[in-house]
């Protein structure tokens, strides 16, 4: 630390993303990226879009809210677009949360929360998942605090259902509610059908890993036009040319990519269960996943053991070294072909323990 780091960040811990290591080709399974490049279409027109960089980004993103506004059946004013979702995440802790309005969130869910709250300076609870790593949604009913639930959960993969969720919305009228759908497409419900329904209801996306567009980084929110007013208060006071060209124009090539997008989800779902079902016949315990991971463990061989011995073996998946999470990895469903060079090595790494 220098001798001019600011005294507020002095004690800030940074969020610690997944390793993304040049030594060697690995199978990449850490970091829920997709196995399949983008879409064609946003390929064609990020670089068609690339003859225009010594232009300023559209601040408005207006061709691109045109298309998603459409794609999603909600008004222009209904979504703002962001450098990827943890850029609206960070936004709204910075837009819904204050000493007098502290935060909420799993004890066990996407790492970045408590990171957002202490950039922020702002006080935060973290509710203890259930036994079985589910949430109680009774924990979050009426408790006068802005809550950030991600659904599905990570690195869980657990997915509450819409009524639920609806629930917790309905019993919080005073707070925002943000649902974090980084991973919905894989098979949870969204809560975008219900922010005409309920003015405190924000819900934040991805194009990073259903559309394979984790590079581009770009994320949104989708929200009542007050809080989408407010949220864009927070990036015009930031950085209003936050999505760059090309990342624009390939947004737009991948919603009108729709056919593409739904068979990789698709792909992902049916790997997702062939991975499951092979785990467990070499003696794992696999959480439910609505996502393109699974949290898995084993019976016999310690998390860290495995990850560090499939690292060696070119395969990295991701440990963390937390309390009740170091028996697990977490592993990102990635193309048949991936998910059999896992499986094989695992049964080596197994075989012995059996
Ligand atoms: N939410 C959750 C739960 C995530 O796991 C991630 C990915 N690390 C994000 C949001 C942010 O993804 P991105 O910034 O790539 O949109």
């Amino acid at each position: 630390m220098s001798r001019f780091f600011s005294q507020k960040y002095e004690k800030l811990v940074p969020y610690t993303p997944g390793e993304q290591p040049k030594d060697m080709k690995y199978v990449k399974l850490n970091t829920n990226e997709s196995p399949f490049p983008p879409s064609p279409i946003a390929q064609k027109y990020a670089k068609e879009a690339a003859e225009n960089l010594q232009l300023y980004s559209d601040p408005e993103c207006r061709d691109l809210v045109k298309k998603a506004a459409e794609y999603f059946g909600i008004e222009k004013d209904e979504i703002i677009f962001v450098n990827g979702s943890d850029d609206i995440l960070n936004f709204a802790f910075m837009a819904f949360c204050d000493d007098k309005t502290p935060v909420a969130f799993p004890n066990i869910s996407y790492g970045f929360y408590p990171v957002f709250a202490e950039f922020n300076g702002i006080p935060y609870e973290e509710i203890p998942l259930n036994e079985d790593f589910t949430i109680n949604p009774e924990d979050y009913m009426g408790i006068n605090k802005t809550i950030f639930i991600a659904n599905p959960n990570a690195p869980t993969g657990i997915a509450l259902p819409l009524e639920t969720i609806e629930k917790i919305v309905k019993s919080n009228p005073d707070n925002v509610v943000v649902i974090d759908e980084a991973y919905v497409d894989f098979g949870a419900e969204s809560a975008v059908s219900l922010v005409h329904k309920y003015e405190n209801l924000l819900v934040t996306q991805t194009f990073s890993k259903s559309r394979s567009m984790a590079g581009a980084r770009l994320g949104f929110g989708i929200g009542s036009k007050a809080l989408i007013q407010d949220l864009n208060t927070v990036r015009y006071s930031t950085n209003p040319y936050n999505i760059n060209r090309m990342t624009m124009a390939a947004g737009i090539g991948a919603l009108e990519d729709n056919e593409y997008f739904k068979k990789n989800c698709e792909a992902i779902k049916a790997n997702r269960a062939w991975t499951v079902a092979e785990l467990e016949k070499l003696g794992f315990t696999v959480l439910p996943s609505c996502a393109n991971f699974v949290f898995a463990k084993h019976a016999k061989i310690d998390g860290g053991e495995i990850y560090t011995t499939l690292k060696k073996m070119g395969i990295l998946v991701r440990h963390f070294d937390k309390e009740r999470l170091s028996d697990f990895n977490r592993i990102t469903i990635g193309s048949m072909e991936q998910m059999e060079t896992l499986i094989s090595a695992l049964k080596k790494i197994t075989e012995g323990a059996e």
